[in-house]
């Protein structure tokens, strides 16, 4: 089987819905978005190891992302009871995480080097040792996709993964 299938087959068996593979190439980091980062509307800028400032300038970031060819974006489906299950969307938020880490543990196996970005935020630890100590786990530290200046639904369209939501 290819390596593109079994990264496949990981991410399904580790909980994700849609797969799709983009060329590095043809992202775009927007400067944009991080300024939507510094402006702090998810209250998360500042906060932790995985978001800015502690991720470095989105030139460092589009940095470590060339170093590769090609991205997979990884989706998973959540349903809310209407726009305001606040509640909901905070499930949704740590659940995404904790299938990122559950493809992280079972990546190993086949990939030796690779960078893997998951959600907003980070929220591992009740209190994140940022900015006065190193982080508690650096070996499953996952910078937010958003303060890498991305626009996520381009980045869905661009991989072929649907992001159709539906608010009964
Ligand atoms: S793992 Fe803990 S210390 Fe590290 S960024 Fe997340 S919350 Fe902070």
């Amino acid at each position: 089987m290819d390596i593109a299938r079994q990264i496949k087959e990981i991410a399904e068996q580790s909980g994700f819905l849609e797969e799709g593979f983009l060329d590095t190439r043809r992202l775009t980091f927007y400067p944009e978005i991080r300024r939507i980062c510094e402006e702090n509307t998810c209250r998360n800028y500042g906060t932790s190891w995985a978001c800015p400032p502690a991720i470095g300038t989105i030139e460092a970031c589009k940095e470590r992302v060339m170093q590769y060819d090609t991205m997979l974006l990884l989706s998973r489906k959540y349903t809310l009871e209407d726009s305001f299950d606040f509640e909901g969307m905070q499930d949704g938020l740590f659940d995404f995480k904790k299938t990122i880490d559950v493809f992280d543990r079972k990546i190993r196996d086949i990939l030796t080097d690779y960078l893997l970005l998951s959600n907003e935020g980070c929220g591992k630890c009740a209190v994140c040792t940022y900015p006065h100590a190193p982080c508690r786990f650096p070996e499953t530290l996952h910078h937010a996709l958003e303060g890498y200046g991305f626009i996520v639904s381009e980045l869905a369209k661009e991989a072929g993964v649907p992001t159709t939501a539906r608010i009964p």
